[in-house]
């Protein structure tokens, strides 16, 4: 039977948009996305070579994928990156990266050549101390170093901050008065739970404590900005900035019903969603020699309307539930 060249699942969600990861190592050992204990890191044969993950986005592509984006671990530390990065620029598809920062220096001119020029910054801390307390790893002058690289250069930067209660959330203002005069768009990721990560639900900051302090100090100079289709934020702006704001909320305030991303780890599992612990193997059969258009069907067909099943945040928020999944860093965020 013909497969249709369209990747739908039953609720009628068109996915055109595939997160590569390309790696579970990292430079940065993050509290939120690294477990303290440690991972059991993916051997080197059970990596998805670059040559597969190309011929797998290709695949992909044919059905539809319009936007790849590449993440990991850190996406730049993969050895020979910039052989699949040239590969995946001549794919009709818009590329994007998200990255800790640290590497862009070596990799800019190459993100300029190729045309890649979305870029997703993790940046949680603008004090050098508590960055060093959240990653683990002192790159805070280097990653602040490479913000500005990118800026000059004309990149489209999407800063990422996941905010922590107690951690970085006294630094809310600062960040929306960094977008005074950066040309970024901050957004403020609320803190999700996943294996290892100590998360509790008290810990999230929603988007209504977000806005009561902007509002508290702006008034009206704080506008809404329209979403763009398939957002997974809420955007606003403060007038006479240059830069942007916007809040992601998937515990409080889940995006589900526009949902449109597929995600592939770096062992070539696909996972219909980024809660779900349930992956379809792609790499095996792959490798084999199968056709994996059928199973890239199947498994978004077997995609759940909600958060993969947990509708509710007290289900959300039930460890067995939200726990029995990988960590960040092993899924690709
Ligand atoms: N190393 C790259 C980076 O940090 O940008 C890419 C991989 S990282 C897993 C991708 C994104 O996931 C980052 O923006 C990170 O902040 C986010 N992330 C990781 N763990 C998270 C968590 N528990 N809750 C919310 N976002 C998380
Ligand atoms: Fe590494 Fe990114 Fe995870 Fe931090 S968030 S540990 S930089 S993968």
């Amino acid at each position: 039977m013909d497969q249709p060249r369209k990747i739908e699942d039953q609720f009628g969600r068109n996915h055109n948009y595939l997160r590569i990861s390309l790696t579970d190592r990292c430079n940065l050992r993050c509290f939120y996305c690294m477990p303290e204990e440690g991972i059991e890191w993916t051997s080197r044969e059970d990596l998805m070579s670059l040559e597969e993950i190309y011929e797998i986005a290709k695949t992909f592509v044919d059905l539809g994928v319009t936007k790849i984006r590449l993440t990991g671990g850190e996406p730049l530390v993969r050895k020979n990156v910039e052989f699949l990065l040239r590969q995946l620029a001549d794919l009709p598809v818009e590329l994007a990266i998200t990255t800790n920062g640290i590497l862009v220096d070596k990799f800019i001119d190459l993100f300029e050549e190729i045309g890649l020029n979305h870029i997703n910054l993790s940046l949680d801390s603008l004090d050098k101390d508590k960055n060093l307390f959240i990653t683990k790893r002192d790159y805070f002058d280097k990653i602040m170093g490479n913000l500005d690289l990118m800026l000059n250069r004309g990149l489209k930067v999407k800063i990422n901050a996941v905010l922590v209660r107690g951690v970085n959330d006294n630094e809310i203002l600062d960040f929306i008065d960094f977008t005074k005069d950066k040309k970024v768009d901050m957004r403020f990721i609320e803190f999700m739970p996943f294996s290892g990560n100590r998360w509790e639900p008290e810990k999230g900051i929603s988007l209504a404590e977000i806005l009561n302090l902007a509002e508290s100090k702006y008034g009206e100079k704080l506008t809404r900005i329209e979403d763009a289709a398939n957002d997974t934020a809420k955007n606003y702006r403060i007038s006479g900035y240059k830069g942007t704001f916007g809040v992601i909320s998937s515990v409080t305030n889940p995006f589900c019903d526009t949902c449109n991303r597929i995600r592939l780890t770096s062992n070539g599992r696909l996972k219909n969603c980024l809660f779900s612990n349930d992956e379809t193997d792609l790499l095996t059969p792959l490798r084999q020699g199968n056709d994996i258009v059928p199973l890239i069907h199947q498994a978004i067909q077997s995609k759940k309307k909600v958060r993969a099943g947990m509708d509710t945040l007290e289900q959300f928020s039930n460890p067995e539930l939200n726990e029995d999944n990988r960590s960040m860093i092993s899924i690709g965020g």
